[in-house]
């Protein structure tokens, strides 16, 4: 029975629309409709008009057929019929509602070797080592190949045979006939565990695991420039997979021990540098830490708070640009004295009136009348 209804309004996609648009449309619907999951009365119907529209306007020439002549150009005088059509819709709806590639096809996948687990080893250096590079040692436990049956699982002397429940395949269908047709539901055989092979006569040193736990021993070469936070990855130095499954990567976090007086970002450095008032009025040279030790920088007379000197090249290296380098960023405060002792009080008001500043400090006995006291 030929539903009456149009196909593009079906889907509610325009007539315009895109191959990727009615399939978008349809696993929309279908997920909605289909009714294993949808149990208003008339879902049926729907879910069946839903692929009937999809059969059509998914194929290029049946779909310009049904532009041309509308649903008699398509389905002649018989309509929609699932036996025939067979189930053509089936491996986007198998994608709709597994998520998964589908089934059909025919082309068996064979058992898969299970990849082993990546690992993490945390690992601490100084913030030296972090900007000259440096290498480290390693030790950490790791599921590692059985040297005895060399990863098989198989007692030496036996093989693991291909597994009797999934015929080597790693997976089991089950099929279910539904009034649309046919149902696949695909999942990794519980027998082999997806592998497709049994090992029959276990290996007496792992237990047919293939793996037998051992501590490893790993010179890591940390380059010049890591940072916190980063990690190195060494791939294939991670725990080996079940019976001959291929190993997983060995994630090296850094962790950088901060250094007193030098802050870092990406491959700036930045040192805060407080100078006394003196210091900053008459200029000076000071010794600052650097990336590779401390050195001497000028403070030019007359240095103001908040000024910035820029040591260029004397930051952090670039991981991926040899050779090349940060900046280190000077910022100078300057210190206002607290507490003054009254020789460098008198100093300073000495200053004032120098500079013929008036009516500075609380006390009682104002600037000029304490000058002209210690003036005699
Ligand atoms: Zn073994
Ligand atoms: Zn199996």
């Amino acid at each position: 029975m030929a539903t009456e209804r149009d196909y593009y309004t079906i889907l509610g996609v325009p007539r315009t629309a895109s191959d990727a648009e009615v399939k978008r449309a349809f696993r929309k619907l279908a997920q909605q409709w289909h009714p294993d999951v949808n149990r208003d009365s008339g879902a049926d119907e729907r879910f069946k008009e839903i692929n009937e529209a999809y059969q059509v306007l998914s194929d290029p020439q049946r779909r310009q057929a049904y532009d041309m002549f509308g649903a008699a150009g398509v389905n002649g005088s018989g309509g929609f019929d699932g036996s025939q059509q067979g189930f053509g819709g089936f491996s986007d709806l198998f994608d709709a509602f597994f998520g998964g590639t589908a089934a059909g096809g025919g082309g068996a996948r064979r058992g898969r070797a299970v990849v082993g687990s990546d690992l993490r080893y945390d690992l601490r250096v100084t913030f030296e080592e972090s900007i000259r590079g440096t290498e480290k040692e390693i030790d950490f436990p790791v599921l590692d190949r059985c040297a005895t049956c060399s990863g098989s699982g198989a007692k030496p002397g036996s093989t693991a045979i291909s597994c009797p429940q999934c015929q080597g395949r790693g997976e089991i269908r089950h099929v279910r006939q539904t009034m649309l047709g046919q149902m696949v539901n695909v999942v990794a055989c519980p027998r082999c565990r997806g592998e497709g092979k049994v090992v029959e006569t276990p290996c007496e040193a792992c237990g047919g695991d293939g793996r037998r736990e051992r501590t490893k021993r790993l010179r890591v070469s940390v380059p010049a420039g890591i940072d916190d936070g980063h990690q190195i990855r060494l791939s294939a130095e991670g725990e080996v997979g079940p019976r001959g499954g291929p190993p997983g990567s060995l994630y090296v976090a850094i962790h950088v021990t901060p250094h007193p007086s030098l802050k870092r970002e990406g491959t700036e450095l930045f040192h805060d540098l407080s100078l006394s008032v003196a210091q900053a009025a008459l200029g000076t040279t000071v010794r600052v830490p650097t990336a590779d030790g401390e050195e001497d920088v000028e403070i030019k007379p007359g240095t103001q708070p908040g000024t910035e000197i820029r040591l260029r090249g004397r930051g952090a290296p670039h991981l991926r640009r040899a050779g090349a380098r940060g900046d280190l960023h000077v910022l100078v405060d300057v210190r206002i004295p607290t507490k003054l002792s009254r020789e460098q009080r008198e100093a300073l008001e000495a200053f004032a009136a120098a500079s013929g500043e008036t009516g500075l400090g609380t006390g009682k006995v104002g600037v000029l009348d304490r000058l002209k006291d210690a003036l005699g």
